[in-house]
């Protein structure tokens, strides 16, 4: 191919990029920013095997391209086998754990490119690429590794509480002083032992970075690791000279960057007390797990009534709401009492359920129309004038303690404020605490009554009521 129309396509792709990040800002026109970003990534690997030849020799990915056709298109067919059904198949509500996989695979291959790199150039290798070799292998290894523990944490295969042992904090920093000599070492020896002593001691340190965060704190390690993620494949993209891989790997590496800050200031804490934090907290006393406290239980019919008379209801859904995959039918509930002249709105967390955006992804799912989603910081100064809020299947977002208890996991987020509100109904299966692993004092609140089951089937129950009053 021509080299102009090969750059030009490049720059068709780069811009593809872009436009997919812009689509993603908004969940109107998330799906068409999707489908661009896929595109666009398609384009760039189909490019790949009609690079010039001028590129395809001094740039060894690209000779690849041209070299080893069949094995590139086998590592794609395993790719697509073992990508495609896995992202099918995966419930909406274990999403986080896939990113995180994903993520950490993409770091570790990139690591892995240019460790192939690093060798094919031997003593050849200028200081720079040695430099961009030795950052691409750390924070990819941190990134695979890391990724790795997030994933058995959410995935509930090892604790999702935080790790904490004595001198934790001394090994990590002598781990991080360790990768940091070995890179010295590398780039002044620029051997093969000190790279594989500077790739091992990297993955202990993503081991030992991600073991103290725990519970509602995993999804901002995550979004972190991704930006990592991006810078890796940026660096790659350097040694490679690649320059799409540059520009992905840095709009990745902004956006993930982006992401982790909005999500620590959602749960209104700074980076480092999300990943340090368990080192300084003080023990929480365990929760009350099995306390016989009287609670206020109630019947579907009791809170068909509740709302029927109600002039205004704020539905809060959280991550029970994806679980009982229950969104077609609160809509259809919210639908009826819209009919009989009921104002109706849904108060929207920034961290309700386990990723951002997740229940504008749900509810747009059963067409909620966005004018009734309202953000917490519009919403909060209605609850005084709301009848009922209708919790369904939220906990930590709506939990009192986050402004009273200092210390407990979710201490400083700002949360919904529904306990201003005339009644609150929640509706959950058990008394199990959310995420956080925290009682929620607003459960035993005189004004609060529990529907107890699965969302789904007692929303069903009170949209049947609802029909019969
Ligand atoms: P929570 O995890 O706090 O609570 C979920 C509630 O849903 C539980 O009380 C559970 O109770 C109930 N539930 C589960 N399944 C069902 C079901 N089938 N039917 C009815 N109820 C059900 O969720 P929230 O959305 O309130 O909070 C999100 C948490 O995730 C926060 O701690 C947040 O910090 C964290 N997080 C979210 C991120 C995001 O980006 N969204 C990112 C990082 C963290 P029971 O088991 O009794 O039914």
């Amino acid at each position: 191919m021509n080299r102009n129309l090969y750059d030009l396509l490049g720059l068709c792709i780069a811009v593809s990029f872009i436009l997919a990040l812009k689509g993603l800002a908004s969940p109107k026109s998330a799906r068409r920013g999707n489908l661009i970003g896929a595109a666009g990534a398609t384009a760039a690997t189909v490019l790949v095997f009609f690079a010039p030849q001028e590129i395809s020799q001094s740039g060894t990915a690209t000779a690849s391209g041209h070299h080893h056709t069949l094995l590139i298109l086998l590592a794609i067919l395993f790719g697509v086998v073992v990508g495609v059904p896995a992202a099918r198949k995966i419930q909406m509500t274990q999403m986080p754990q896939l990113v995180a996989l994903f993520n950490g695979v993409g770091g570790g291959a990139a690591a892995l490119v240019s460790i192939v790199e690093y060798l094919k150039l031997g003593s050849a290798a200028s200081t720079p690429d040695v430099v961009a070799t030795v950052f691409t292998v750390i924070v990819g290894c941190v990134s695979f590794a890391g990724s790795v523990v997030t994933f058995l944490k959410l995935q509930e295969i090892m604790t999702t509480r935080p790790v904490v042992f004595a001198g934790g904090r001394f090994l990590i920093a002598g781990t991080l002083i360790g990768v940091l000599a070995s890179a010295a070492w590398v780039i002044h020896s620029m051997g093969n032992t000190s790279l594989l002593v500077m790739g091992l001691l990297s993955l202990l340190f993503g081991v030992l970075f991600v073991l103290p965060v725990g519970g509602a704190d995993v999804p901002i390690v995550i979004s972190l690791l991704n930006a990592f993620t991006g810078l890796t494949v940026a660096a790659s993209g350097y040694v490679l000279q690649a320059t799409l891989l540059i520009v992905a790997g840095t709009l990745v590496g902004a956006s993930g960057t982006i992401l982790t800050r909005l999500m620590a200031t959602a749960m209104g804490r700074s980076l480092f007390s999300t990943l340090f934090g368990a080192f300084t907290a003080k023990p929480q006393a365990a929760a009350a797990a099995g306390e016989a406290r009287p609670v206020k239980s109630g019947s579907p019919d009791d809170v068909a009534i509740l709302l029927n008379y109600a002039q205004r209801v704020v539905i809060v859904p959280g991550f029970g709401l994806a679980v009982a995959q229950a969104q077609h039918t609160v809509r259809e509930m919210a639908d009826l009492l819209t009919s009989k002249g009921i104002d109706v709105a849904y108060g929207i967390h920034p961290v309700a359920g386990r990723m951002p955006g997740h229940m504008n992804v749900l509810l747009a799912e059963a067409n909620v129309p966005y004018e009734q989603l309202v953000e917490m910081d519009e919403i909060n100064p209605t609850f005084p004038q709301t009848d009922v809020v209708l919790v369904v299947g939220a906990n930590d977002v709506v939990n009192p303690a986050a402004r009273t208890t200092p210390g407990c996991p979710i201490f400083g987020m700002p949360i919904l404020d529904v306990s201003q509100a005339g009644n609150v109904i929640f509706l959950k299966r058990s008394m199990r605490p959310g995420f956080a692993g925290i009682e929620n004092e607003l459960l035993y609140d005189p004004k609060t009554t529990l529907l107890f089951g699965d969302a789904k089937d007692s929303l069903t129950k009170v949209v049947s009521a609802l029909k019969n009053l």
